[in-house]
């Protein structure tokens, strides 16, 4: 009896192990029914956000799609130092590269610049009793955070971005170049 109580025990925990991998899966490697999700592909995206609902997972949802935001000091890419290019989670448009980010210390992955004026789109959002511009992704239009002017030099401006609607690769190359002179 014992030893079925521990077998099902270790089944249940495997099963959670496996749910909290796949949910980092389906930010870091999109779903397969997210069929726009491309790093190199720009054409813009049209998909409702009904349908998106179907193919991201509720946490990219809720901020992408319904201008959430993420919990303070929860993203892993806080303070993440690594070399590499941040990508919009949910259509793969490159938005930021590692050497744009800095510790703002204000709770959230922060940029001084995206990649390119196109890479992102800005909008005027009055919500919540607060003159803010919203920073959305130029390629699928989902919300990726604010920018403030209140950022380090040379822009001044500082992007404030909810890091669940990030997916990050590291530069190769340059890991390896590093990693070869250790
Ligand atoms: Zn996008």
């Amino acid at each position: 009896m014992r030893h079925k109580i521990a077998v099902l025990l270790c089944g249940v925990s495997a099963m959670l192990l496996v749910n909290c991998y796949g949910q980092n899966n389906s930010k870091t490697q999109p779903d397969q029914k997210n069929t726009v999700y491309s790093r190199t592909d720009s054409s813009p995206v049209k998909v409702s956000d009904k349908e998106w609902e179907k193919i991201l997972s509720p946490e990219v949802y809720k901020v992408a799609r319904l201008k959430g935001t993420e919990r303070p000091f929860t993203s892993e890419y806080e303070h993440s130092k690594e070399v590499g290019t941040f990508y919009c989670a949910v259509c793969g448009n490159p938005l930021f590269r590692s050497n744009a980010k800095y510790e703002s210390g204000c709770g959230w992955p922060s940029f001084f610049e995206p990649i390119s004026k196109k890479s992102i789109l800005e909008a005027a959002d009055n919500s919540l009793g607060m003159r803010r511009v919203e920073v959305m992704c130029g390629r699928c239009k989902s919300h990726l955070g604010h920018v403030f002017e209140d950022g380090p030099p040379p822009t001044g401006l500082r992007y404030c971005i909810n890091g669940v609607v990030l997916d990050f690769e590291k530069a190769q190359a340059a890991n390896k170049k590093y990693n070869s002179k250790k």
